[in-house]
């Protein structure tokens, strides 16, 4: 077991592109940290210099404190599960699994105890005699799981594991390697650009972009307060909405003002807007905390006028597009309303589920 530290890691390839940009990180003793961000963020360059694949420019890494830039890759005792599963093809899954467990001349009851241990909580206990070229794509990376896994290494590291899987097989993977770390926790460091994701496994989250921490904690914490307008509409599907407008003080109140809206701004949050009052800024909504009623009925929450332009039936829900005089919003609506496409309707927002950015371009929280 061991806790794994990123200081002010720095990767620069040739050309002008830093990599990965002061990433520090502490990943803590059984801790599943997962690293999510939009393709070219870095994730990868972290988890490589990790596994000592790639060197940093700049800054170091710890395990347990100590320092192991010097150290080969195998002399790290990471274990590291790729997209693509890698196993040897001239030895049967259990030989792949028990692989690095006899290399160390461990005991054979020991080897065949934890295999079968961890091939059962995988589900490939019937595959264990199989040749990976024999395998589907969703049994190989069983497969490849479960020889990093029997191995118990200082730390896990995985780089989008389950990408190519289909959705169905990904979300049982998933559950089925949350519910393994549960049982018996690793220190992992996961890599994935899919949000779900990252959301289901998360112990805690880093979201990167262009090789920078932009923020890190609980995934409630990052979806519920996210620190700036990337992460708002990085995290959650569809993306939040964003209005641009300005904070007026008015009797001691707060309004959101802009030419089609005027909405009061709840209580709990005067405190932290009060000193951007006269300020513009821009509002944030989730799609679910946006509804729809036809003109004229009666509604509490603040009431901007639009036109219903597209809608999609999702199976669970049904998202609506609709377009206002200053740009498009989507609703996330649990029933299909009464409005058809063309339409003119009132949008509602739920002046409880709102958050505020700083006008700037992915303006920080305020
Ligand atoms: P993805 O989700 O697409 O895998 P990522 O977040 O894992 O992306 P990285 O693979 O870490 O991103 O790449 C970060 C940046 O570094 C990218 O702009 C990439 O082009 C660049 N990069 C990565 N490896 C190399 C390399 N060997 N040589 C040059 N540039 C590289």
């Amino acid at each position: 077991m061991a806790h794994l530290d990123f200081d002010a890691v720095t990767k620069t390839f040739p050309g002008p592109l830093t990599a990965l940009d002061r990433f520090a990180l502490s990943v803590a003793d059984r801790e599943l940290v997962v690293l999510v961000g939009p393709s070219g963020a870095g994730k990868t360059t972290a988890l490589r210099i990790a596994a000592g694949l790639e060197r940093a420019t700049s800054g170091s890494i710890r395990m347990d404190g100590r320092p192991i830039d010097h150290l080969r890759p195998k002399d790290r005792d990471l274990a590291m599960v790729f997209q693509q599963p890698a196993l040897y093809p001239h030895l049967t899954v259990r030989g792949n699994a028990a692989f690095s467990l006899s290399m160390r001349r461990t005991p054979r009851d020991e080897i065949d105890r934890r295999v079968a241990k961890i091939a059962a909580a995988l589900g490939i206990a019937e595959l264990l005699d199989r040749y990976p070229e024999t395998l589907s794509g969703g049994q190989a990376q069983r497969a490849a799981l479960a020889r990093a896994l029997v191995r118990r290494p200082n730390c896990l590291l995985l780089d989008e594991p389950f990408a190519s899987l289909d959705a169905p097989l990904r979300a049982e993977l998933r559950r089925e390697f949350r519910a393994s770390h549960g049982r018996d926790p690793l220190t992992t460091l996961f890599v994935t650009h899919d949000q779900d994701e990252a959301l289901a496994l998360a112990d805690r989250l880093v979201v990167l972009r262009a090789g920078r921490i932009e923020q890190v904690g609980t995934t409630q914490q990052v979806y519920e307060l996210p620190a700036n307008r990337f992460v708002a509409s990085f995290l959650g599907s569809p993306p939040m909405n964003f209005l641009a407008g300005k904070l007026m003080l008015q009797e001691g109140r707060l309004w959101f003002e802009r030419p089609d809206i005027r909405l009061k701004v709840a209580p709990p949050m005067h405190a932290s807007l009060l000193q951007y009052a006269g300020r513009e800024l821009v509002l944030g909504i989730r799609p679910d905390a946006v509804t729809i009623t036809e003109p004229g009925a009666a509604n509490d929450d603040a009431i901007l006028e639009g036109t219903l332009i597209e809608q999609e039936f999702q199976g669970d829900r049904w998202l609506v597009r609709l377009r206002t005089k200053s740009g498009d919003m989507i609703s996330s609506l649990l029933r299909a309303g009464r409005s058809s496409i063309g339409d003119t309707v009132q949008i509602c927002l739920d002046t409880h589920q709102l958050h505020f950015f700083a006008a700037q371009e992915q303006g920080r929280r305020l």
